[in-house]
């Protein structure tokens, strides 16, 4: 899974998940957008238009999915519980939460985060403009530079992994459309074109 706010869903986000199915062997990978992020402000775009442009983003990209899981659950979207419920749909195969390096630095601080270790694997990515730090074994997380690791157990490991480094964010993203410019090629075409359509409504999505 490669959880996140997605406000909005940008192509850092997909190229992450593409590349990382196709090296770590993934079935597939599960985007879960948050409905109350716990260390952050609350998203901007409202839950369903942030779930519909992943959808539309990943909609002939059949590794990709979209799961609803933490729009649909009240309270914080804490990744604890969420792999918890991923534990159960998928008992008997390995689990990965994918985090950049931005988050993985903030992994210490999440609500019941040495759960997670018994739940799934970690898969860290860089993150340009954050500094890269060493990624070390954790209480339930070992690292391991071994992709069979993670293929041969169901949780536990501790992997950093390299993606094609791109620099954007949705910060990014929503900046530009403040300013009234363009976000083409930053974002998929799908969100593009939801973007421009509603950029025509009154008040648009992002605003200052
Ligand atoms: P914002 O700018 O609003 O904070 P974001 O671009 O960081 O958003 P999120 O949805 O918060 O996007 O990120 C979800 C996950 O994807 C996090 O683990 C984050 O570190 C990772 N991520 C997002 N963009 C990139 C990127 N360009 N490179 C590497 N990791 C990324």
């Amino acid at each position: 899974m490669l959880g996140g706010t997605f406000d909005p869903v940008h192509l850092g986000h997909l190229r992450i998940c593409v590349e990382l199915r196709e090296r770590l062997g993934l079935d597939h990978v599960r985007l879960v957008p948050n409905r109350v992020p716990p260390h952050r402000d609350a998203p901007r775009a409202s839950n369903a238009v942030r779930a519909q442009w992943i959808a539309d983003a990943i909609a002939d990209e059949p590794g990709l999915v979209l799961d609803s899981i933490e729009l649909d659950r009240d309270g914080p979207s804490y990744t604890a519980d969420t792999l918890a419920v991923l534990r159960e749909r998928f008992p008997d195969s390995p689990l990965v939460c994918i985090l950049g390096q931005d988050a993985f630095d903030g992994l210490v601080t999440w609500f019941r985060w040495e759960d997670i270790g018994e739940l799934a694997h970690v898969v860290v990515v860089p993150r340009p403009g954050t500094p890269s730090s060493p990624v070390e074994s954790l209480p339930g997380l070992m690292r391991t530079d071994r992709i069979e690791d993670l293929q041969q157990s169901l949780h536990g490991r501790l992997l950093a992994a390299n993606v094609t480094p791109l620099a954007v964010s949705s910060t990014q993203v929503r900046r530009l459309l403040v300013q009234g410019r363009s976000v083409r090629y930053l974002v998929p075409d799908a969100v593009w074109h939801a973007l421009a359509q509603t950029s025509e409504q009154s008040p648009p999505v992002y605003d200052a």
